[in-house]
């Protein structure tokens, strides 16, 4: 899971409620299918009365009844979500002892050489910031997509950590033990600009969605439009057939004016003809103005349907997660069958490889869909073969 991402399960909306509701002071108790949340005085939340309130883990209405509701759809969870971003908690979390095995990376899992041994030296303590978003796609008609995202990035360098991210999400599932959470040290302008960091480059890497998204909305507003044009050109014949029916109207009530006899009759002829002068005049204006509109592009139309099918990124950082790391470099001893060789790559304990690692023959970037080869002692990858 390289771009850390998330769908909205059950389990996950479950897990996130949990950690939530505990970070603003709540304690939580699962009890079945419940959750049952102790709400005290001092609770950082607006969600629930002090008390104790319990929430059915179920999407089915029947088991719901008059309780109140988690899951992916509901609006606990849409509360919680807009609390959670209202106010991104912030822990500290040191990564413990159990974390400090060496974190083999994709790109050698896969690979068909053996490490053979690993050595970690530590160079100096570093801080990361790992945050959990939440990216809302939706145009003014339509709830489009909604999905979490976590991403890690050095509180100094501001540069990615995505093994970190992978790692703090893996712990975000229902089995995992929770990290021991502490009071922050870091400064709010430092949080906010780490902050501010991972949420661009969230951003950037749910693109490709957006983009379809943008796309499937372009096509939509493209077909009601569509549909609107062809409306207009038949409304436009019609007036066109209207307008002609008049005109022969008039030219016969002309006529039948010069042909009677007598003055009243003659009078009456004439109102007649005003009337539908006036009648024609009120449809040529109509129909001008629907020409020049199609000649223009129908431009007030189209600038209704887009504001109508465009689209709102909201992009809310959740939880907000100070982590304490020591970043080293890792020796990898790596065998195959004919050969070995050694390499040295950034490492943070419990972190994970740092940085990138290039083919040496043709300058990819490994990655366990591209992993390591050892052609003699150079470090190759596994699509130059
Ligand atoms: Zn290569």
């Amino acid at each position: 899971m390289s771009d850390a991402s998330l769908s909205v399960t059950q389990a996950r909306v479950e897990r996130f409620a949990e950690r939530y509701l505990e970070a603003v002071g709540c304690s939580v108790r699962e009890r079945g299918d419940e959750l049952v949340v102790t709400v005290p005085e001092t609770a950082r939340t607006d969600l629930f009365e002090a008390g104790t309130t319990t929430i059915v883990c179920a999407a089915d209405p029947e088991r719901i009844g008059a309780d109140l509701a988690l899951h992916p759809e509901s609006e606990t969870f849409r509360s919680l979500l807009r609390e959670a971003a209202d106010r991104a908690p912030i822990g500290r979390v040191e990564l413990a002892a159990a974390d400090a095995e060496v974190r083999l990376p994709g790109w050698l899992v896969e690979s068909e050489a053996t490490v053979t041994d690993t050595e970690f030296s530590p160079y100096y303590d570093r801080t990361a910031v790992v945050g959990l978003f939440r990216i809302g796609v939706e145009t003014v008609s339509e709830y489009q997509t909604d999905v979490l995202r976590a991403g890690a990035v050095d509180a100094d360098s501001l540069r990615e950590l995505p093994a970190l991210a992978d790692r703090l999400l893996a712990r975000a599932t229902p089995d995992s033990a929770p990290l021991e959470a502490a009071a922050t040290t870091l400064d709010e302008d430092a949080v906010r600009e780490a902050v501010d960091a991972l949420g661009e480059r969230i951003v950037e890497r749910v693109r490709p969605t957006i983009a379809e998204i943008r796309e499937g909305a372009t096509r939509a507003a493209g077909a009601e439009l569509d549909e609107y044009r062809q409306l207009q050109d038949q409304r436009i014949d019609e007036l066109e057939a209207e307008i002609s029916s008049v005109s022969d109207a008039i030219e016969r009530l002309s006529t039948a004016a010069e042909a009677v006899d007598s003055q009243a009759e003659r009078l009456e002829t004439l109102r007649e003809r005003k009337e539908l002068k006036a009648k024609r005049a009120e449809l040529r204006d109509e129909l001008t103005e629907l020409t020049d509109a199609r000649a223009a592009g129908f431009p007030e139309k189209r600038r209704e349907v887009g504001d109508r099918h465009g689209l709102e990124v909201a992009v809310e950082p959740l939880t907000v997660t100070e982590l304490r790391y020591v970043q080293g470099e890792l020796e990898v001893s790596i065998a195959d069958a004919a050969d070995r060789t050694t390499l040295r790559v950034g490492y943070g304990a419990g972190v994970g490889v740092t940085e990138p690692l290039a083919c040496e023959r043709c300058g990819s970037t490994l990655s366990a869909a591209n992993p390591l080869r050892l052609d003699g002692e150079t470090v190759c990858c596994t699509s130059c073969r």
